[in-house]
């Protein structure tokens, strides 16, 4: 067993269970690729087992705080089975969700959510990859699917040294390999094809917030809507569950807009209701505000602009900009739903962010409602860093 010897004062942030050992932390040590490792404080004190990244910034990962534990199959076998039994704690109305949310149910770098009968996974560090096997068997055993699709075509394995993959994981002998799927919820029917959508094909982390877009839409009486960044509409099915007449979804992609349009009929709206926009939200945005045009519901949930905090300040102007001109696109007494994904940018900037950019609208308006991922994307007391999805309903005055 190789070992990791930390820098004295290092040891602090493992003895408050936050699972990252960060390349300067090191005085000594190393292993291979995904490698268990023992790591201890400069004076020898187990501190963790983790998992070894050559390349990576995060050096080790933890696996355990616990000296006893054995990093073995039986590990990623009780990890899996503890994450699994979570969800149905969390009342999902759906069945779709997320079933391993990375550091948050102890398994540093790997997503899995599930999709009606079908596993979608993301295999984003070199520990995950070492032991994707083990995990993929360990996947079918607690849940009962006996099909996963990979989707580890993510930037951040560069980071890790691991090439992209993506490709059945496992599926029964003879199966036809269908990636394209139905899934339901809260009231709503939606489709996705694991092999072509975004991340794990859906964006499982609104699910909530688009049942309250709904609500909020009826509740005000919403008519007129424009979805920015709508991928394949749910916000947009949203607002006609809630009764709106005439939405309008934006983004940049065809083929999640032909979706979205898929849905709009799969819900039994008529197509009229619904207008697509493939074009650039911050340009559609400045063109409504020439045109004189106004809503009485508003989302924005753009990308993520920051992937860290180093991004931040870009990415602050970026989401001030969007931000200002929903605000003067907003008719009086109309909602604005406004999102940041980027985990570099915090709920208190996102907020600032968000006030600067109603000020130079000259708009104000009540926030009545703060916003954050759902449940299956839990955020653990010791490791607040997982907390990436924020959002505010704000009423205009
Ligand atoms: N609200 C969606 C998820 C949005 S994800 C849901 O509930 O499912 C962000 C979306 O923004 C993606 O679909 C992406 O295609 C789109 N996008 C990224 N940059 C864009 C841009 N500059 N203009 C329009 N759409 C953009």
């Amino acid at each position: 067993m190789k070992t990791i010897t930390l820098r004295e004062g290092k040891e602090r942030s493992l003895h408050r269970r936050h699972p990252w050992v960060f390349q300067g932390s090191i005085a000594k040590g190393g292993g291979d690729a995904g490698e268990t490792v023992r790591v201890q404080s400069h004076d020898g004190q187990f501190l963790a087992w983790g998992s070894f990244s050559p390349t990576s910034q995060i050096r080790v990962r933890a696996w355990s705080f616990d000296e006893a534990e054995r990093i073995d199959a039986a590990f990623f076998e009780r990890r899996i089975a503890q994450a699994v039994a979570l969800r149905p704690r969390l009342a999902i109305a759906s069945d779709a969700m997320r079933l391993i949310h990375g550091e948050a149910d102890g398994l540093p770098g790997l997503v899995v959510d599930r999709y009606a009968h079908l596993l979608s996974a993301q295999f984003l560090s070199v520990g995950v990859e070492r032991w994707r096997d083990v995990i993929a068997d360990a996947l079918l055993q607690a849940t009962g699917c006996h099909h996963i699709y990979e989707r580890s075509d993510v930037g951040v394995r560069e980071l890790e040294g691991l090439p992209q993959r993506t490709g059945w994981l496992r599926h029964p002998e003879g199966d036809p390999l269908v990636t394209e799927l139905a899934i339901r919820e809260h009231d709503l029917r939606l489709s996705l094809d694991v092999a072509e959508g975004h991340k794990t094909g859906y964006y499982l982390d609104q699910r909530d917030n688009r049942k309250l877009f709904a609500d909020l839409v009826r509740q005000l009486g919403a008519k007129r809507v424009l979805n920015c960044y709508s991928y394949t509409g749910g916000f947009s099915v949203a607002a006609l569950a809630g009764g709106a007449t005439e939405v309008i979804s934006v983004d940049s992609s065809g083929p999640a807009l032909a979706r979205a349009n898929a849905h709009v009929a799969l819900n039994g709206f008529d197509a009229s209701l619904h207008t697509t926009l493939d074009a650039d939200v911050n340009a559609t945005l400045r063109r409504f505000i020439t045109e004189g045009q106004q809503f009485d519901a508003i989302v924005l949930d753009p990308p993520k602009f920051a992937p860290t905090a180093a991004h931040a300040e870009r990415a602050a102007r970026a989401y001030k900009d969007i931000n200002r001109l929903a605000f003067r696109l907003l008719s009086p007494g109309a909602a604005l739903l406004t999102f940041s994904c980027s985990g570099g940018i915090s709920a208190d900037l996102f907020h600032k962010i968000v006030a600067g950019a109603g000020l130079d609208a000259g708009v104000d308006g009540y926030i009545v409602k703060r916003l954050e991922a759902s449940p299956d994307h839990p955020t653990t007391v010791t490791f607040p860093e997982g907390e990436y999805l924020k959002g505010l309903v704000i009423l205009r005055r």
